[in-house]
């Protein structure tokens, strides 16, 4: 079983800001992940044209892998600094405009429309702001919430579902005395308790 000093700790919002603006993102992929490759097929199941989710999305490059194929791509992350670094590291222009439900959060968003990435908290989010999504790219988000609050987490993201969409999940699998994390290490038997 997971040892308390990983299921006890926490990483405020305020401390990933701080990594993007030190350049401790040794978790950014500059050429993209290569399970989104091997496993897209099973992502996007023959259908073209998807909403696709990128929880806790930081500046993957993968968005744009997937807007670049036709699909419509919409992202979270609390570092603002990471939204303008995708849209810089791309060539992309985008606007900026607030999200009316929260206060604080801000939605950018790419001028051809096809990636909406929105600055705030995940659990700001509802389908009431975000609408559902055929599928969801979770790398670096589920083993990067804080133990505590995986429960809540997965609860959202059943709610930003719909009915026949796939969801791949990137883990990482290691000894969780050895490194307190992020990302931390989510045993396969508590990621099928967590998603039922
Ligand atoms: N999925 C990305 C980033 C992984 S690192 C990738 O594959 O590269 C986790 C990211 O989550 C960080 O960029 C951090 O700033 C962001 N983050 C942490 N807590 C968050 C929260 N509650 N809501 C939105 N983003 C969050």
């Amino acid at each position: 079983s997971e040892p308390g000093r990983q299921r006890d700790r926490v990483v405020t919002e305020e401390e990933w800001l701080q990594k993007w603006a030190a350049g401790n993102t040794g978790f950014h992929k500059e050429h993209g992940h290569p399970l989104l490759q091997k496993y897209l097929d099973v992502l996007l199941n023959g259908r073209s044209g998807l909403r696709i989710f990128f929880p806790l999305c930081g500046k993957a490059v993968e968005m744009k892998w997937l807007a670049d194929m036709g699909h419509s791509v919409v992202g979270v992350e609390v570092s603002e600094q990471a939204l303008k670094e995708f849209f810089a590291e791309h060539n992309l222009s985008y606007c900026e405009e607030p999200v009316p439900e929260i206060s604080g959060a801000k939605k950018l968003q790419s001028t051809s429309g096809n990636i909406s990435l929105y600055c705030c908290s995940i659990y700001d989010l509802s389908s009431s702001i975000i609408g559902k999504f055929d599928g969801v790219w979770d790398r670096g988000a589920l083993v990067a919430v804080n133990p505590r609050d995986r429960q809540r987490y997965v609860n959202l993201m059943t709610t930003l579902m719909e009915k026949n969409s796939s969801y791949l999940l990137v883990t990482v699998s290691y000894d969780p005395n050895k490194h307190k994390g992020p990302p931390f290490y989510v045993p396969e038997s508590e990621i099928k308790s967590l998603f039922g």
